[in-house]
């Protein structure tokens, strides 16, 4: 009977899945047979997945109107596609491991506790990691569940990347610098081990709706611009990034906000879609002729080049500067204005192959190596399921 390895990505209306295959060995990698998601949960909810070379398959699941009817739609497309196949290992991407999940973690009774101690760290997305922890132990009972924390890949950093200068007793309540995109950015690095050995000191720019940066040297985090919650650090698609706390305290005192309505605009309402009065999405501003949405851009693109020398610092230098998710893989132009006039730097773009986005986009003779790669959080998950499968 073959073995599959399920992956789970739970959010407030989605759930991402993927089947992998394991290696032959623990340390070869697992071969992906079928990705997909659940949609739209709780409004009208749809199924899509392709397995391996085929077509993309897309249907209305009326059934998938919670976490455990979405898990539920998911164990159908496993069992009609592979019958002869069991799931002894169900891996879950869980956004805050909080101090002690330094790593993958079999999940039982404890861990399940101690996640959700950490809600109040990360309201907005760990109750969704933790529902479909629930659904998924429901639906595949006889599973090994494990998780893996987009916090881990940062714990090992040094005091003064995690600490903030506040009172020690706030560092010991655990109000700390956690970053996060650690599943981003454990891929990322290891795609580096593999294309770039020699390079030593990568800053790894993952730009996507959330958006954060990453300084890693010998394959390890040293700093990343995200801290104690997914707000900090980047211009995103909705969230404001870095702030001066003043301005809260501005928007409490003077203004009268509620927490929750300053909440809902540092969140939901601030970052290019604030900036910009137009979209959140960026094809859309790169699109639009506006003056407000090139200025977004521009907010955008120049606090990731102020990050980008911060991340240098930090490192000693930089041997390779890498951009990953929905607009560092697939945006030219943003690559291009991050890296504008860097050749003092030593860092210069071959435009065609910046064009092309795919692997090494720098020019010969770029003492950096600049490069565009496809993350994969999934296979992050399927690789650690390793351990948990014997
Ligand atoms: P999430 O953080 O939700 O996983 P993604 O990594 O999918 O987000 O990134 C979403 C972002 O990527 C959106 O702003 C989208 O506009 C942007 N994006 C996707 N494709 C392109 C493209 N071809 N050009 C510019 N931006 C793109």
């Amino acid at each position: 009977m073959t073995r599959l390895i399920l992956t789970l990505n739970t959010g407030s209306s989605s759930a991402k899945f993927a089947l992998f295959e394991p290696g032959a060995t623990p340390t070869d990698t697992p071969v992906e047979r079928l990705r997909g998601q659940v949609s739209a949960i709780r409004s009208d909810p749809q199924l899509t997945y392709r397995v391996e070379g085929g077509e993309a398959v897309r249907t209305p699941a009326p059934g998938a109107g919670t976490h455990k009817g979405a898990l539920a739609a998911i164990l159908d497309v496993v069992n009609a596609q592979f019958p002869n196949a069991e799931v002894p290992v169900v891996g879950h991407r869980i956004v805050h491991g909080g101090t002690r999940m330094t790593g993958p973690t079999r999940v039982d009774a404890h861990v399940r506790d101690y996640l959700a101690s950490l809600t109040p760290f990360a309201p907005l997305h760990q109750p969704h990691g933790l529902s479909g922890l629930e659904a998924a132990i429901a639906q595949f009972p006889d599973a090994v569940q494990f998780a893996c924390f987009d916090t881990s890949f940062h714990r090992g950093q040094p005091f003064e990347s995690d600490a903030y200068a506040l009172p020690r007793s706030y560092f010991d309540k655990g109000i700390r610098r956690y970053g996060f995109h650690g599943l981003s950015y454990d891929y990322i690095a290891g795609e580096m081990r593999r294309i770039a050995p020699e390079a030593r000191r990568v800053v790894i720019a993952h730009l996507g709706n959330g958006s954060s940066m990453c300084a890693v040297k010998d394959g390890r985090s040293v700093d990343s611009t995200m801290g104690f919650t997914a707000l900090d650090g980047l211009v995103m698609g909705t969230r404001c990034g870095q702030l001066d706390p003043g301005v809260v305290l501005y928007m409490l005192e003077q203004e009268g906000m509620s927490a929750a309505e300053v909440s809902e605009v540092l969140y939901k309402r601030s970052g290019l879609l604030g900036l910009s009065g137009i979209s959140n999405d960026m094809r859309v501003l790169e699109a639009s002729g506006a003056a407000q949405a090139r200025e977004a851009i521009s907010v955008f693109v120049a606090r990731i080049r102020r990050e980008f020398g911060a991340l240098t610092a930090v490192l000693g230098g930089v041997d390779a500067f890498v951009f990953t998710a929905g607009i560092g893989e697939n945006s030219a132009s943003i690559r291009a204005q991050v890296c504008e006039g860097m050749d003092w730097f030593g860092l210069a773009l071959d435009p065609e192959k910046n064009a092309a986005g795919e692997g090494l986009i720098s020019a010969e003779g770029s003492r950096v190596g600049v490069y565009a790669i496809r993350t994969d959080e999934e296979m992050t998950i399927a690789k650690a399921a390793a351990a948990f499968l014997d």
